[in-house]
């Protein structure tokens, strides 16, 4: 056991820990736990965890379902909102098959092995998420509703917005988990929030976003609330996107300092994430109601970039209060598995650069508001689940880097959920059975 095992487990014997969930995800980026009592914990680091790999959507099968979970050290945390005497803590784990090879679903292990390969390349990329969600009443039963929890908009206050407190709750939470907020707001959808995130390296970033989901989710419910990230729950109201900003630098230099036109390195890095946007769409918009979010309120559907506005699939924000240089995609939504997705923007920037790739000029257009003959001239992502899976499923890209296995299971998975809904007499109430609790 190195220090860094010992250590944990000294922490879980000083501070009064009774429960040890040990979480991941699964392909679609579920999150799923087990809990271990504390007698337990050593035999976890040394030998793994076994699991029934069968009764996960999308993992193993019946005749071969074996797999251990290895908890992570680093990843330790305390859960605030359980009790505080008998506390219960939580590990994010690797995943592997019982002879120790990595297993091909677990997205941390594809995630890693991304960012090997851009450290290999010397360079080294920090991750900050925003992600925006709603809250919604929930009915006698405590079932969710689709009525907002308010009528706030954009920055509103109280007592227009009434979800100040469960804001609150959500970043005293995540900064007890040592995961740092940077601003918290109510967005243009009544009861729609957001929270944007502090930069951290893609895998941290990756965790902190599975368990961000959870503690709003879990603060929403302790507050007689549903939160959902599904990405268009209203028709007619504003969608929620998760807005990924990435910042790149190799050898100490930031790759868009002092801006991207005088960065080759960094068009690159832009211009192989826009050439593979829509193979990516699947794992980005992962429902058939992610595509009715895409081209309007503000999501972008184009696969172009700009500095300033906000039509297209990334910015590159010209001011960057303080921060370092960055680029913004803002295509993804909050259904996605951050592993999987983070995993492959990687590959595709990276391979931008091998190839040399040219990055197109920037867009500085109104694509919500313009003629069709100027949209005309942009590439657009996928419309539908289905045309997302078809261009995933004929991508060399996608073949290379996500394991046989794991990309069949997806779209598998993808192509029932999407049949289910086009067969579905209301197709908005299949959706919402399906998406909503
Ligand atoms: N809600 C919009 C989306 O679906 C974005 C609005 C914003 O930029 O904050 O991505
Ligand atoms: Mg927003």
């Amino acid at each position: 056991m190195d220090t860094t095992m010992s250590e944990v487990v000294q922490f879980i014997q000083e501070n009064d820990v009774k429960f040890i969930r040990l979480a991941f995800c699964d392909i679609f980026g579920n999150q799923k736990n087990i809990a271990i009592q504390p007698t337990e914990l050593t035999r976890a680091f040394e030998y793994g965890i076994h699991f029934n790999a069968s009764a996960l959507r999308g993992f193993l099968n019946v005749d071969a379902s074996d797999l251990l979970l290895f908890p992570d050290p680093a990843t330790l945390s305390v859960l605030p909102w359980r009790p505080a005497q008998g506390r219960v803590v939580r590990f994010y784990c690797d995943i592997r098959y019982p002879d120790g090879t990595p297993f091909e679903g677990d997205g941390r292990y594809l995630l890693r092995q991304a960012s090997r390969r851009a450290r290999k390349a010397g360079y080294s990329l920090t991750m900050c998420t925003a992600s925006e969600f709603y809250l919604f009443e929930l009915d006698e039963n405590g079932h969710p509703t689709t009525i907002p929890h308010d009528h706030g908009e954009y920055f509103d206050v109280a007592p227009l917005d009434k979800a100040e407190n469960v804001r609150r709750q959500i970043c005293l939470t995540l900064e007890e988990m040592n995961i740092q907020p940077e601003s918290s707001h109510h967005e243009q959808g009544p009861g729609q929030n957001e929270v944007d995130f502090r930069a951290a390296e893609a895998l941290e970033a990756a965790d902190n976003f599975v368990t961000f989901k959870w503690v709003v989710k879990s603060m929403a419910s302790s507050s007689g609330l549903y939160a959902s990230f599904l990405p268009k729950p209203l028709q007619n109201t504003p969608g929620s996107g998760l807005h990924l900003a990435v910042s790149i630098t190799k050898d100490g230099q930031n790759l868009f300092h002092p801006s991207i036109e005088e960065s080759e390195e960094g068009r690159q890095f832009v211009a192989g994430v826009l050439r593979r946007a829509a193979e990516m769409t699947i794992f980005g918009n992962p429902l058939t109601n992610s595509f009715q979010r895409l081209g309007e309120f503000e999501a972008p559907k184009y696969i172009t970039w700009s500095h300033q506005n906000r039509a297209p699939l990334i910015t590159v924000p010209l001011a960057t209060g303080g921060k370092p240089n960055r680029f913004k995609l803002r295509s993804f939504d909050g259904c996605i598995n951050p592993y999987i997705v983070f995993a492959l923007l990687i590959h595709a920037g990276l391979d931008g650069i091998e190839n040399k790739l040219e990055l197109a000029p920037a867009c500085e257009e109104n694509l919500f508001t313009s003629s069709e003959a100027v949209r005309a001239r942009y590439d657009a992502l996928p419309e539908s689940l289905c045309e997302a899976i078809r261009t995933a499923q004929s991508s060399d890209f996608i073949a290379k880097y996500l394991p046989e296995k794991m990309r069949t299971a997806f779209f598998a998975a993808k192509q029932a959920e999407h049949d289910r809904i086009a067969l579905a007499d209301d197709r908005t109430a299949a959706e919402r059975q399906l998406y909503f609790e």
